[in-house]
């Protein structure tokens, strides 16, 4: 089998099964399993493939067609212009957050401080803690997940992007993992930002959500309680707590939050401020706690 023949029964099978992208996404894969760039599939698309990539990349194919998200066939996402491996333990990073990081980025271009010290509640695949430490050379960041699984994925990011000096893993849920914070014994325990993309969809509209989000990624990452918005009214609470004076808490929010979570917050934060995403949906929710 050629190289040009396996990308068209690749491509019609991804189309037989409603696939958006098929030719791109055959060659993405077939690329994958050759480990090659996607011009070499163009340029030599008369090779012959050996029975076990053939093999190999009909084993993509097949799971990309039962809805398999593309990311966790590769194992990665690119991500503020990062590489993030990704596995089905931790939500795939989505191009929303990347107005999260970059309205932090842009708050701490006005910070004088010598250090930044953030707080990533949810840390997931890591890729909020680790784009920051990324890009602000001079913040410390501690990153919180109640899987173990999903800080190991998280560290192995902050390796890949040479961060890992700068971000310390905590396993825990809010309280629990604050608490161990607090009693570490570090007095350098409070933050200048607390940033969160937290689990935000109703459980009854997980059924409802696009199958290759309901059936692949982790119900765990996505689910915000009754109404979506326990993780917002928990985070507010306890944050504040751990939030150094003129502290930022910075969220994501889901499509129609933007008001509720505002209202969440207007308690313990003052200067609140609603950031669009690309499609003009609120996007980000940021205040400052009042001390
Ligand atoms: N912080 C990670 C992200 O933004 C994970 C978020 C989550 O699991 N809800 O992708």
């Amino acid at each position: 089998m050629i190289i040009r023949d396996a990308l068209l029964e690749g491509l019609d099978f991804l189309r037989s099964v409603g696939n958006e992208a098929p030719a791109i996404e055959a060659g993405v894969l077939l690329c994958h399993v050759l480990k090659c760039h996607k011009t070499f599939i163009y340029a030599h698309d008369d090779y012959k493939l050996s029975e076990i990539e053939y093999q190999k990349y009909w084993e993509l194919i097949l799971k990309r067609a039962q809805g398999k998200p593309l990311q966790y066939i590769m194992e990665h996402q690119e991500f503020m212009g990062l590489n993030f491996k990704v596995t089905p333990e931790v939500l795939i990073p989505r191009q929303d957050t990347e107005i999260l990081v970059e309205s932090i980025l842009d708050y701490a271009s006005d910070l004088k401080d010598d250090s930044i010290d953030i707080l990533d509640i949810g840390t997931g695949s890591g890729c909020i803690s680790v784009s920051l430490a990324y890009y602000l050379k001079n913040s410390k960041v501690k990153a919180l997940d109640i899987n173990l699984k999903s800080l190991e994925i998280a560290k192995f990011n902050a390796q890949k992007n040479s961060v890992l000096n700068r971000i310390d893993f905590i396993c825990g849920d809010i309280f629990t993992g604050l608490k161990n914070i607090l009693t570490s014994g570090e007095n350098n325990n409070l933050f200048d930002v607390i940033v969160s993309n937290p689990p935000y969809i109703a459980s009854h509209e997980i059924d409802i959500l696009e199958k290759q989000v309901r059936e692949f990624e982790p119900s765990i990452a996505l689910d915000g309680g009754m109404d979506g918005l326990d993780f917002y009214r928990a985070i507010s609470k306890e944050g504040a707590l751990f939030l150094k004076e003129q502290g930022l808490l910075a969220f994501e929010v889901g499509i129609y939050q933007a008001e509720e979570v505002c209202s969440i917050m207007e308690e313990r934060y003052k200067d609140l401020k609603i950031i669009k995403d690309l499609s003009g949906i609120d996007r980000v929710i940021m205040g400052t706690v009042r001390k």
